[in-house]
């Protein structure tokens, strides 16, 4: 007998999946150019072009090292490289000892709670948040994720809401700034009283509260919008980051765990990151791609388009009606839909081909994502479809 719940999450496509299926379909009916598809968060902007040079001059180097497997934590060379940008950047002084290359942040999430969770561990997660954090805490960490209801007036942290969930068994909470599927990024007054939550929390249950920051979208931000660096407001952070995002790179799998050396017990925290990855298989992050990274240092795919597109599709919805919290980063727009019942909301948009996500996958109820990393010229003719959409409700 194979395990139950893993047939069930193998059968059981996501509502993201499913509606990127349905596109399909209706595409080889109505035609491609008529699916206006807002489902999947796939970055349309190509890789920056210093990527095709950099796999270039890799390639005539030496295959046998180019291809071989490198250290379980990455390659040295790779690891010191992209700490020196790191300090760089952000001013503090990591070595490469703090990083452990992963296969994407989805690897880094699963590596990072893996490392932690232990018998009757909790860990939180604020809404609304990426739906995967869900699957990789239970079935792959076999730990509880308790979540916070979303603060949808700003989608900032409310704290008091934070501080009713976290309790005794709170081994870390999860943060995702620029965020998915809001856009919101998290000011600095916001990652300063929620360090200082964790701190308080941390003396009075007497064990550390990992934060543990999810930054695929790092550098997706908008208008100068600065992106506070997590582990600068908190000792006790993990990062997990992702290259997919940031310099469009999302099937070349690429990615880290950073463990600063501020954190509690971090040595032991590193080697058990690199342990979960051991159990969890991943053996080395894909080699050529480590090298790429550490090249390709400080670059980022053209974030012009995701700009365009914000302003436009916000300026539009919000004319017409919506209701939204204009994002500052990542690709997303997270509106109100206009009834109470997202998924029924996001049926009736099928209607008119317009494939949105509903906020209930996410933990937010009445709201929808879309997901606007698509050709500025898609979200022009879908505007008047989401009109009249919205005139249905008047
Ligand atoms: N975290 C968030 C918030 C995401 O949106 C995604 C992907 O969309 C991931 C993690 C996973 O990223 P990766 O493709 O690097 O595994």
């Amino acid at each position: 007998m194979v395990n139950p719940s893993m047939a069930a999450l193998g059968n059981n496509r996501s509502t993201i999946r499913e509606l990127f299926e349905y596109g399909n379909q209706r595409a080889a009916v109505v035609g491609r150019e008529n699916v206006f598809d807002f489902s999947l968060g796939n970055p349309n902007v190509p890789a920056p072009d210093e990527v095709r040079q950099a796999i270039l001059a890799e390639a005539a180097g030496d295959p046998v090292a180019l291809h071989g497997y490198t250290s379980a934590q990455g390659a040295a060379d790779v690891r010191q490289t992209l700490a020196d940008d790191l300090n760089r950047r952000f001013g503090t002084a990591y070595t490469g000892d703090s990083l452990y290359l992963t296969v994407g942040a989805a690897a880094a999430l699963s590596c990072a709670f893996k490392a932690l969770a232990c018998q009757g561990d909790e860990f939180v997660v604020l809404a609304p948040y990426f739906p995967e954090y869900l699957m990789f805490i239970e079935s792959g960490a076999g730990a509880k994720a308790v979540i916070v209801p979303p603060s949808v007036e700003d989608f900032q942290i409310n704290p008091d809401a934070l501080e009713q969930r976290l309790s005794a068994h709170t081994k870390a909470v999860v943060i995702n700034s620029p965020n998915n599927p809001s856009g919101a990024v998290y000011s600095e007054q916001t990652m300063r009283r929620l360090a200082e939550l964790l701190q308080s929390k941390e003396k009075e249950y007497g064990h550390p509260i990992y934060l543990i920051s999810d930054e695929p979208y790092r550098e997706l931000v908008f208008d100068g919008v600065q992106v506070p660096f997590v582990p600068n407001y908190y000792d006790d952070t993990i990062v997990c980051y992702s290259y997919s995002k940031s310099l469009s790179l999302p099937g070349e799998r690429i990615g880290y765990v950073l463990v600063p050396p501020q954190a509690a017990d971090s040595a032991e925290l590193y080697a058990a990151v690199c342990g979960a990855g051991r159990a969890l298989g991943y053996v080395c992050a894909p080699s050529l791609f480590q090298r790429i990274a550490a090249r390709c240092t400080g670059l980022t795919g053209d974030l012009a388009v995701y700009k365009t597109n914000r302003d436009l599709l916000f300026d539009g919805l919000t004319a017409m009606g919506y209701r939204c919290v204009k994002p500052a980063g990542a690709f997303y727009l997270f509106p109100q839909t206009l009834e109470p019942d997202d998924r029924a909301f996001c049926e009736r948009a099928k209607k008119y081909d317009l494939l949105v996500v509903p906020g209930t996958d996410f933990g937010a109820s009445g709201h929808m994502r879309i997901s606007y990393c698509v050709a500025t010229e898609t979200i022009r003719r879908a505007l008047p479809l989401f009109e009249k959409l919205a005139e249905e409700y008047r």
